[in-house]
Parts: C-alpha cells; structure tokens; sequence
C-alpha cells in the first residue's frame, strides 16, 4: 500500500487512508486514456523509447501464493504475502466510519480485506462466491488478520501464477500499475532496439566491460525471470543494469562534450582590459590589498573575458576567501568594456548585502548599481528594470527576480551567479540567456555573455568528471591576511547558562554574536515557533543588550531592516534561522552558537561558522549538542572542532554523505542521470568518456543514435 499513512480510529485496527488513485486497480479505470497519455508525457514518457527506458524501481514477486494460514503466521513480519481465496461475505459498513470489508476464505484459512476509500463498481468486483487473488500486508487486527487495502484481482479457478517477477515502477498521481504495465510492454515488443554502440568500441576499449546487448537488458530488467537475484536486481548491480548505466552515462558524456564545443562556437563579447579605466580607480580605492590567489584568480577571468567565446567558469574558494570582490573587477572589466554586468544570489538578504556593499564601492566611481528582488513594489520593480532595459545601469545585482522574463538587458556581457549550487540548473542557464541584448553594433546571432559561478564548496572529482565536465575552475585556496583561526568548542545543552555568561562577555568588548537555532526538517512552522522563543529567552536573559531576529518567514523589508541594524552594530546578539548560512558578511560578529549542530550537515555547519572569523579578533563558534550524540554525529562535530579547511571538510563530508548533494547535483542528477550513481558507478564514468571520444571521432552516426534514444529533447539541460 504506497502512499498511506496509519491513522488510529476507535477499533484499534489500523486504519491507512488513502487516496483512491494510490490503488493501482481503481484509478486505471477511471483516468481516460487521452489524460494517461498527458500525464505520462509529463513524466516524460512520450516517445516509445522513453517508456523502454523507464525502468522499474522495484519488483513484486508475484509468482507464488501462500495459504492464508501461512500468511496470517507471519503478519507483521513487513513482507507483503499474496493469497487466493473465495469471498463468502462482503458488506459496507458505517462504524466508525464508511468502509468496505470482505472475507475470503481457502482450505487453511479465513483473511479479512478492509477498504476504507472504495468504488461501488468494487464492491460488485468482489462479489459472494468470486475468487481474488489478493496481495498486502497481513496485519492483526482487533477482528482478527487483515489486510488494508490489499491489491485485488479476480481470477479464474486455474489462472496461472505469473512466471515473472513482476515490476513497479516509478509513477505519478493518477496513472496506475496496471496502465504502465501495458504501456511498457506494448512500447518494448514494437520498438527495435538495434545496438548504437559501434563493434570497435564494445570491443575496444569496452571490452573489459562485458557489456550485454542494450534490448536484451532492458528486456530483463522489466520482466526479469523469477531465477535472477531478485537483491542485484534491486540495488542495480546487476550485470543488466550496468548496461543501462553505462549507455546513460554515456550519452552524458557525448552532450557534455558536444556542450562545450558548441559553447566555443558561440560568440561572446571580447571585453580586453582598458587601460586606466574603472578597473584601475576601483583598485585605488580599495581599503586593501589583494591576496596573491585572487589576483592569480582575478587573471585568469580576465583572460576568459578577453576571447571571444563565453567564459564558464567556476570560481571556487572558502567561505571568507574574498570571492565577492573577484566579482565586482570581473564586472569593472565589463563595465570599462561598455556592457553591463549581473550578479545573481541565492537569497535576498545576501544580495542584499551584496548590493549595498558594491553599491558602496561602484557609485562613488559614477557607475549605476540597480538592486531587484521579489520584494520591491512594483513601481520600484517597473523603475529598476527600466534602467536595466536602458542601459543606464551597469551593474544589476539580485536574486531570482533577475531572471523573470519582464528583464532585458540592453547589453549583458557577463552574469555572475553567487553560490551557485544553491540555484537549479534552469536557473542558471535563465540568466545566461538574458543576453538578448548583448549588441555591439551588429549582434552577431549566437552571442552569449561571458558566465562566472561561485561556490564555497568544493566539487568532488567524480562530479568534476560528470556534470562540470565543460567547466573551468579557478580557485582561491588562501585567505585574506589578519584572520585569526576561529576556536570550535563542543558545548552540551544543559551548559546553556555558561554560553549566556559568554555572550555577554563578548558583548562588554563590543562584539557581536550570532544565535543560530536547531534546524526542523520535519516542520517549517516548528522551526519557526523555536525561533521566536529562543529570541524570547535570549531577550529576557540579556536585558541589557539588544537581542534581534530573522528568519525566512519575515517580510523581506523587515529583513533588511534587522540585517541592517545588526550591520550596522545597533544589535548585539541575532538569533537567526539558517537564512543567514550564506554569504552573509558583518565583520565585527566574533561569536556564533549554533543550537544542536548535531542536526547539521558539514557543509552547512561550515558555512554558518564561516559567518565568525571574518575580523581580526579571534573568534569562537560554539557547538551546542544534545546528549547523547550517535557515533557519527559525535564524528561530525569532531571533525567541525579539528579543522576550519573547507576542503578538508568537504572531503571528510563526502565520506559520511557520498556526493550527490554537492554543487546542485541533485538538479542536474535529476535532469540527467536516472540510473547511474555517482557513488557507485563512478568506475564507469572514465570508460564512458573514453568511448564518447572515440564515438565523436569516428561514428558521427551512433552519437546521434544513441543521444536521441537516451535523451530525446532533454540535451539542453547540460549546456548549464
Ligand atoms: P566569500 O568568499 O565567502 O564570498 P567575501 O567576498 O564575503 O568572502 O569576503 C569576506 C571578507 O573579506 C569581506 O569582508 C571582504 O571585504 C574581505 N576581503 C576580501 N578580500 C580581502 C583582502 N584581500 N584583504 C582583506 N580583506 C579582504
Ligand atoms: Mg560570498
């Protein structure tokens, strides 16, 4: 029983509730074809090919019946059991509330079938003297052994068992098992399959592989043979699905390819550096020096502005590394150049303060910085992109409201996206596309503005390999001069006076501190409530200091406002949600708390602690915990009090977590790889890029076999 949820009702028998279209039988019925198709097309499922290469997510085993005796033996074990009697009753019921329950019976014994959500056309189905094959969860129920909405079948005194397993796969609302199932096996029995991987490369460089033939493959895999190891099947290390993992990553790879050379056929403006221009006073104005890495970094972009085709480039550095100010010379470049830059953050307070920040260096220098989000009224939303649209403002600085399709740009010649891996795919490419405008005198048709990403988090190489395969990486590995390390201690809970007595001390030097509360993953709303009161109990344990807060929930003016003030030293204390993981910069805070970091990622943790340790004074981040902490949580916080390297904690964070939360990757994952695993089938990748280049070279006629097999109209999504 997918999709329901134990409910207590008077009776004691658990009552799942469940919404008619979560049982496979009903809900084919009643979705007319026309809208089948729609809905498989939303899957995604509109050529025959695609329903070939929509594999299943698990297997029933469906091939044996038990008696019920047997069945009632083992409720409760969580393993569904399937059964084939005679109904001798069956009657609707109101008590405690309208439900359907029928008696089967064979030679060993009686099983009652519970329906709490039932069509009338069901009750006939399963009629006095009808024989059901019936497939669920016995539970013991206060009647007796039960199942809850069991999935129900009539069948003929001899029907034949299935000598298949049989396969469920992934589905949306309102397209049924039983629809799939016939879709599937229509579309595999007309679609040929003929093999696109060239003899020369399954025998070449393949060869080690042992690839089996692609059709032979997917025939097992939706049907496979009850003798095929029903465990490699489900965890897909089958020599079947290796195949298909294979053939996905490698169409991966060939666009990834394909992807960067079309990306060095299309045109960017060439913005060469101009002597004594802005680039130059904004440098003189500078209260600081830059780091040896940043220049180095600041070169190398530079350069990439210089060509003529699109930079893509990831500017990779530690949180507090000097990342935003890389930024703002790539935009002084464009600028000198006469076109206009963009820089996209991932939440409205870090633009925010990016804005304000560049604000304050750019228009002392006369150069227009215009500020959108989602949160300006629609006058001052009308009047900001005005000034984008003329041309007028150089520099344009926000969030997501950048790339609403009301924004043209007059002449973009470089986007910036801040902490990239926060943004999806789609995202990124959006404001890439803004480049309608790019135009020199003659816009040339395929012109693309020059893309600069930036990202904390370092990428694991596997990922580096796969889905930033046409992706420059510049990195900054040293940090501005005069920080002092921060201090991690381990504090538990109960010592919270102590961190009060702390906070007031760093208080009485003038400094400032930052109250980050646990994270509810369950609940938003929960999360919310925590909030407020730790603000209460902090404002009433401190009187004398001047408590604020901000979370996700708060009008993005009120926001501001409290950033603003915290900014600007008018609070001493913000207890704040994680909305203020990212970015968010104010020097003078030397003490963090953070509120069960044993509910934190690594990454996460490390992003808030990189909030501190942004002055000169030495700074403190405290990891409050609950007791008692598991063996890997206590790990964690070990390693967040050993090290402040980034890497070293994004290597270590890879270990516990495997890489698929990195960098967006679930976005791209999403778009782009189905099967293959980037933990467990990472040994495939280097075969699939050998043989992409091979294919590319020689068999201009498999590539295109094999992208429009495995990727019909998706190939935009790697051009990210
Ligand atoms: P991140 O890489 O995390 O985005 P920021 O760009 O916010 O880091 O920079 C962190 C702080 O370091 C900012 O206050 C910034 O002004 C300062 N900073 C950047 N570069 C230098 C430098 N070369 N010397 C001194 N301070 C710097
Ligand atoms: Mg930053």
């Amino acid at each position: 029983m997918p999709g329901t949820a134990p409910e207590p009702t008077q009776d004691k028998a658990e009552a799942p509730d469940s919404a008619p279209s979560a049982k496979g039988k009903a809900a084919g019925k009643d979705g007319k074809p026309s809208s089948a198709v729609a809905r498989l097309a939303k899957m995604g499922l509109r050529r025959s090919v695609d329903l070939v290469l929509h594999l299943p997510m698990r297997y029933e085993d469906e091939t044996t019946l038990m008696p019920i005796a047997e069945a009632i033996r083992r409720a409760g074990l969580g393993q569904p059991a399937q059964v084939e009697g005679e109904v001798i009753s069956n009657e609707v019921t109101f008590r405690p509330r309208r439900q359907l329950v029928v008696k089967i019976t064979d030679e060993s014994g009686e099983l009652t079938l519970r329906f709490l959500n039932f069509y009338g056309s069901q009750t006939k189905q399963m009629a006095e003297g009808v024989r059901l094959r019936v497939r669920g969860d016995v539970r013991g129920g206060f009647f007796g052994a039960e199942m809850v909405h069991p999935t129900v079948r009539p069948v003929a005194p001899d029907e034949p068992l299935p000598d298949r397993l049989t396969p469920v796969y992934p589905a949306t609302a309102g397209i049924s098992q039983a629809y799939l199932r016939k879709a599937i096996s229509g579309a595999l029995s007309r679609t040929p399959l003929p093999e696109t991987l060239p003899a020369a490369v399954l025998q070449g460089p393949l060869a080690k592989l042992k690839l089996r033939p692609l059709a032979e493959c997917l025939r097992l895999l939706h049907t496979p043979p009850p003798q095929e190891s029903e465990a490699a099947l489900a965890d897909r290390s089958h020599p079947a699905w290796q195949r298909i993992k294979f053939d996905e990553l490698l169409a991966q790879q060939i666009s990834l390819r394909r992807a960067h050379e079309a990306r060095r056929e299309k045109n960017a403006p060439s913005m060469p550096r101009r002597e004594g221009g802005l680039l130059a006073r904004f440098l003189a104005a500078l209260p600081f020096r830059l780091t040896g890495a940043q220049q180095r970094v600041v070169e190398e972009i530079a350069a990439d502005m210089t060509a003529q085709h699109p930079m893509h480039r990831l500017l990779q550095g530690d949180v507090g590394s000097g990342k935003t100010i890389v930024a703002a010379l790539a935009a002084c470049q464009a600028i000198d150049a006469g076109y206009q830059a963009a820089i996209m953050a991932p939440t409205e307070i870090l633009a925010e303060q990016h804005y304000r920040k560049l604000s304050a260096w750019f228009e002392p220098l006369g150069v227009q910085v215009v500020w959108l989000a989602g949160s300006l009224k629609a006058r001052e939303k009308r009047e900001a992109v005005a000034r984008v649209e003329s041309g007028e403002a150089r520099l344009a600085i926000g969030t997501h409201a950048l790339i609403q399709d009301t924004v043209r740009f007059a002449r973009l010649g470089l986007s910036v996206v801040d902490e990239q891996h926060r943004f999806g795919v789609a995202q990124r490419l959006a404001l890439r596309g803004k480049a309608g405008g790019v135009e020199p005198a003659q816009p040339a048709p395929d012109t693309v503005p020059h893309q600069l990403m930036m990202s904390a988090t370092p990428i694991p190489r596997t990922l580096a390999m796969t889905y930033y395969a046409d992706l420059d990486v510049s990195v900054i590995d040293e940090l501005p001069p005069g920080r002092t390390p921060i201090v991690t201690r381990l504090v538990n809970d109960e010592r919270r006076d102590e961190v009060i007595g702390r906070i007031h001390h760093a208080a009485a030097e003038g400094r400032q501190v930052y109250w980050v509360c646990p994270l509810i993953e369950e609940s938003e709303a929960l999360q919310l409530q925590t909030a407020v009161e730790t603000y209460e109990t902090l404002v009433a344990a401190l009187p004398d200091l001047r408590v604020g807060l901000v979370h996700g929930r708060l009008p993005p003016a009120e926001k501001a406002a409290v950033m603003d003030d915290f900014s600007a030293n008018r609070l001493q204390v913000l207890v704040a949600t994680t909305v203020i993981e990212v970015g968010v910069d104010v020097p003078n805070a030397s003490l963090m708390v953070i509120e069960h970091a044993e509910r934190f990622g690594l990454a996460q943790l490390h992003q808030l602690r990189g909030r501190v340790g942004r002055g000169t004074t030495e700074s403190v981040c405290l990891l409050m915990y609950q007791a008692p902490l598991s063996p890997t949580a206590r790990e964690r916080l070990a390693t967040m009090r050993e090290t402040t390297d980034g890497f070293e904690i994004a290597r270590r964070d890879l270990e516990i977590r495997g890489p698929g939360e990195f960098l967006g990757a679930r976005q791209s994952g999403e778009a782009m790889l189905r099967f293959a695993d980037l933990n467990s089938d990472a040994w495939l990748v280097e075969y699939a890029q050998e043989a992409a280049q091979l294919m590319l070279a020689h068999f201009p006629e498999a590539v295109e076999a094999h992208l429009s097999r495995w990727l019909g109209g998706r190939e935009h999504y790697l051009k990210a």
